[in-house]
């Protein structure tokens, strides 16, 4: 969607959880970018149930900023929850998102917008690991990502974190998907539109601690798997048509003895009873798997996700 340079409103989304550390440093640092473009801004800072004094810090800016809307959450529901929060309320032609820890370099913030100017629905940033020295997080991500790639229908570039820049109709688009477990990375790659990836230096946090525990990053990635694959459902028939292939193979063995005369070498009864445990065995893990797919179609309809989507490309004036 073509955009207009003129009165561009730009919404910029920041969950913080336990950030108060660097949550005033990392908005100076946003501030000194953005205030250099003729575009007006504002900044919806979603507190995800910080437990540190976080809010009282983003009190304070406001009444430094106006332009700051702060939005608190009940309780901790999670980055990917903060951020869908932020994309429902935010305001503006343009949502930039991005992390509070001053991971996601604010300097992009002006190319991002020139591509989004030049017509592109998504500004996608991707790390790039490869400088990084080998570590866990390093290694678990690496994993993680060849692992959802290799069975969701879904493609989801390596070191693509939650820093990207979208169109008001692909924020609509996201918008339109009101499933609970949410892994936004998926679900940008899902909703398609001109889409062009900003490869960046990633950098180190400006204070405090990582806020994804090992508990935090298991989950996000068992929502990545099981809401954009059905894969997993798929093994109960794969099984079976394994065990169906060594109940072949196994009649075949047997016959092999017959056709050449030496049933007195079989163990008596072993045929027949390797023929039903195979049989049997295949039966029950194809009918799990038949069961596996009405599961997998009973559950994309539950998702409610939208048939299709719409784009919209000449400049409408809208
Ligand atoms: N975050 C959040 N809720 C959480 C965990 C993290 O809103 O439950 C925020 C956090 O404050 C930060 C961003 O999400 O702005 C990314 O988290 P973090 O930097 O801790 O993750 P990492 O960079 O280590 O993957
Ligand atoms: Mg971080």
């Amino acid at each position: 969607m073509i955009m207009k340079k003129k009165n561009l409103r730009v919404a910029i989304v920041v969950p913080v959880y336990n950030e108060s550390e660097v949550v005033r440093q990392f908005f100076t640092r946003l501030l000194k970018t953005v205030d250099q473009l003729p575009y007006t801004f504002s900044f919806y800072f979603i507190d995800d149930g910080s437990s540190d004094p976080t809010p009282g810090t983003l009190a304070s800016l406001v009444k430094k900023d106006r332009r700051l809307v702060p939005i608190t959450l009940s309780r901790n529901f999670g980055h990917q929850a903060a951020l869908s929060a932020g994309l429902d309320l935010a305001a503006g032609d343009v949502v930039i998102t991005m992390d509070g820890d001053g991971q996601h370099p604010p300097e992009m913030i002006p190319q991002m917008l020139d591509l989004i100017l030049q017509g592109y629905d998504v500004v996608q940033t991707q790390r790039m690991d490869q400088a990084l020295p080998p570590s866990f997080k390093k290694w678990t991500s690496g994993l993680f990502y060849r692992l959802i790639n290799a069975i969701s229908g879904t493609h989801v570039l390596p070191g693509t974190a939650d820093f990207r820049a979208l169109s008001r109709q692909a924020v609509d688009a996201l918008k339109s998907m009101p499933e609970y477990h949410r892994f936004l990375r998926g679900m940008v790659s899902w909703i398609g539109f001109k889409t062009i990836i900003l490869p960046y230096e990633p950098r180190e946090r400006l204070s405090g601690t990582s806020k994804y525990s090992l508990g935090k990053m298991f989950r996000l990635a068992m929502d990545a798997v099981f809401s954009f694959s059905l894969a997993p459902l798929y093994i109960g028939l794969s099984l079976g048509l394994l065990l169906f292939c060594l109940a072949a193979m196994e009649m075949v063995y047997v016959l092999s003895f017959w056709i050449t005369g030496q049933t007195s070498n079989l163990a008596r009864g072993w045929s027949s009873l390797m023929f039903v445990i195979l049989i049997v065995g295949g039966m029950l893990m194809a009918l799990l798997g038949f069961i596996g797919v009405y599961v997998g179609y009973i559950f994309q309809e539950v998702k409610k996700r939208p048939v299709y989507l719409i784009r919209k490309d000449e400049d409408d004036g809208g």
